[in-house]
């Protein structure tokens, strides 16, 4: 079922379809729109009642700048060279946040996964599949207690290398709220690469729908969820991938083995209303899977979530079960899951 699965699967970037229906009543301005790459990945803005699409833009590109692990001068490339590094207020308190929800999450999201990132192959396309000893040494250096952030200064452990990938888009999300609120917007839909924020509300008054990219041809959805403000992140392993002797190899790695994850998880969609959290639970919630992710929604709370397996379920957690609208003759059997269950 897995590889049939698969097999239909294209690799390379997800594609979130977002439908704003056209308003029938009274006629609003024209929104203010931009597109542009950031974050190695195409960033669309929409915002109604402010011009503020630039100024979220050159955020964008600023955080990228300073996050990105590959860019010789970044701060985060800087720390990776040096082991040490002073960040700035901004990355510190990023890091810091990160460092938080890894242990919330009990080290399923890991920053420190970059060595091997790098190992795999996935930061330059030159994929490889690393030995069983090469394996074991690379999980052995994942470990996101050994860093330590004094203030702004950053340290890592011999060896160490730091990957804010999963959590850099929902970051920016944060700070383009904080954008929003501050140039009077009235709303806005910003698909950010597979997270996005959906701000106030449209001009129509109308619920936001956002599609979710079907894993086996993302550049269609499997449904749809109507939803109000909130960040919307998914992580796909049709978003990253290769393939060598007939196995699929995806970007999402579990910080244990320092293998590509692969239990059966397709997609990961996560609605939080803080973005950084929203991305890193989608990243983590993937690596748990089904089961895993389940039961941390039943621990924390504070998020819902949308998860596709190969076995051809889907399942919806309490507050978006009844926000899903299938896309067509869907394969899957829908799982609505409560809270209920575990007395919690
Ligand atoms: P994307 O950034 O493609 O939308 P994710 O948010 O799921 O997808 O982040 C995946 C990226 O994060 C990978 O490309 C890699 O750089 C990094 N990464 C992979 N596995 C983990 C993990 N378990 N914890 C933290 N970062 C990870
Ligand atoms: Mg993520």
């Amino acid at each position: 079922m897995m590889k049939r699965v698969f097999r239909r699967v294209l690799c390379g970037m997800m594609i979130l379809l977002i439908t704003l229906t056209a308003g029938c009543s009274a006629p609003a301005s024209d929104p203010d729109t931009a597109s542009f790459t950031a974050m190695d990945t195409v960033m669309t803005l929409t915002v109604y009642g402010a011009d503020c699409c630039e100024r979220i833009r050159d955020r964008a590109l600023e955080l990228d700048q300073r996050l990105s692990a590959v860019d010789e001068d970044s701060e985060i490339f800087a720390l990776n060279r040096d082991g040490t590094a002073v960040l700035s207020a901004d990355t510190a308190a990023l890091v810091r946040r990160t460092l938080t929800l890894s242990a919330d999450l009990d080290g399923a999201l890991d920053p420190t996964v970059y060595p091997a990132v790098l190992a795999w192959g996935f930061t330059t396309g030159d994929y490889a599949v690393p030995d069983d000893e090469a394996l074991r040494a690379l999980a052995a250096r994942i470990d996101y207690t050994a860093v330590t952030l004094s203030g702004d200064v950053c340290t890592l452990k011999d060896g160490m290398m730091l990957d804010l990938g999963a959590v850099a888009k929902g970051w920016l999300a944060d700070e383009a709220k904080a954008i929003l609120a501050d140039s009077g917007a009235d709303g806005a839909v910003l698909n950010l690469g597979g997270t996005i924020l959906l701000y106030g509300s449209k001009p129509d008054g109308s619920a936001f729908r956002v599609g979710i990219a079907d894993p086996a041809a993302p550049a269609s959805c499997f449904g749809y969820l109507n939803l109000g403000e909130g960040v919307v992140a998914t992580s796909g392993g049709y978003e990253r991938c290769f393939e060598r002797d007939g196995v699929r190899y995806i970007h999402i790695l579990d910080p244990a083995t320092a293998r590509p994850v692969d239990n059966g998880v397709l997609s990961v969609t996560v609605i939080c209303d803080e973005g950084v959290a929203a991305d890193a639970l989608s990243t983590a919630l993937f690596v748990m899977g089904a089961e895993g992710a389940l039961d941390c929604w039943r621990a924390h709370g504070g998020f819902d979530c949308v998860i596709l397996t190969d076995d051809g379920r889907l399942y919806l957690t309490d507050g978006v079960a009844d926000r899903f609208t299938p896309a067509g003759d869907d394969e899957y059997e829908i799982m609505p899951v409560h809270r209920d269950h575990t007395g919690s």
